[in-house]
């Protein structure tokens, strides 16, 4: 019989949910779509009666419930209010933290999903053990967490860490954010996707010529990444640019914090081994001396878990 937390993940797309010992160990889990076009109102009518039913199987196995923890897209306020969410379309100052406790009776923590994530790694996965550390989540867009004396920082908005958004190149490739030249224009999927498909309608030859013949919308990260692997050479240099630029960034991380360790997670991260050496070579070249040999650069371990175990660690007062 232990203290438990319910934390959940919820993305545009899936939500995750999982029971959470003290130690860390999902004893149970739920999956299900978030189908963000039903509205909040339904959504979070959805997550409540999930929540119920873990809490419900929690209680008569003897465990305690200690809270909820809610990993949520979107810019968060201290007291658990969605201020807007680029992933939840309508989701406008919505008091998630008050609808879910108020429905769970039980106590509720929101947390940026990115943050979420990286309080996962920092519990339990990669992160562990070290004070000081950003997370990199390189996936459709690139997000990141920063953990500062053990702390989660936050910023005084709620908005810190968007490491997505630093500029890498002044006069570079135009970002969804509307600014030109972020590393999200360079390092995620998304741009992956994009620089190779540019490269092809623009003359270049390749294995993956073939892929988009009908149509680019065929064309996908993972396509790439194993094209790489087999020796493509576009393929190559569109994730060792993809290096470079996250390289930038880490160099400037360094620099400026002179942190233990950096985490890259997110789905892209199964390329690492093809984006590591440029990465290597431009936080070599960029950034001090103390700081690179200090900080160590490692991939993330709990894939898509770490968001629900970090929750579930804030509602446990795990984490903070
Ligand atoms: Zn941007």
């Amino acid at each position: 019989l232990a203290r438990v937390a319910v934390g959940v993940d919820l993305g545009g797309t899936n939500v995750r949910m999982g029971l959470v010992t003290q130690s860390g160990e999902i004893i149970a889990r739920r999956k299900g779509k978030t189908r963000v076009k039903d509205g909040p109102e339904k959504v979070v009518g959805r997550l409540i009666k999930t929540a119920s039913g873990l809490i419900e199987k929690a209680r008569s196995d003897g465990h305690r419930v200690a809270g909820l923890g809610i990993g949520c897209p979107g810019i968060i306020t201290a007291d658990g209010v969605v201020k807007v969410s680029p992933n939840l379309t309508g989701w406008v100052d919505l008091d998630l933290a008050g609808q879910l406790s108020g429905g769970l009776r039980t106590k509720v923590r929101v947390e940026n999903d990115a943050n979420a994530y990286a309080l996962g790694e920092s519990w339990l996965g990669a992160g562990r053990g070290a004070e000081s550390l950003v997370v990199f989540t390189l996936g459709t867009g690139v997000g990141g967490g920063i953990i500062l004396a053990g702390k989660l920082w936050r910023g005084v908005d709620g908005m810190a860490g968007e490491v997505g958004h630093i500029t890498v190149n002044p006069n570079g490739r135009q970002c969804g954010c509307g600014n030109r030249g972020c590393l999200e224009a360079y390092s995620s999927a998304t741009a992956v996707v994009e620089r190779t498909v540019e490269a092809l309608r623009g003359g270049r030859f390749t294995t993956l010529s073939s892929v988009i013949r009908q149509s680019s919308a065929e064309m996908s990260a993972l396509k790439v990444m194993e094209a790489a692997l087999s020796g493509d050479m576009l393929a190559k240099t569109v994730y060792s640019e993809a290096g470079k630029y996250l390289g930038i960034a880490v160099a400037d991380l360094v620099n400026l914090l002179n942190i233990e360790r950096i985490v890259i997670g997110g789905g892209m991260a199964g390329a690492w081994g093809l984006m590591e050496e440029a990465v290597n070579y431009e936080v070599y070249r960029r950034a001090f001396k103390v700081p690179a040999e200090r900080c160590e650069i490692v991939t993330a371990q709990l894939g898509d878990d770490a968001g629900i175990l970090g929750s579930a660690g804030l509602a446990l007062g795990k984490l903070e």
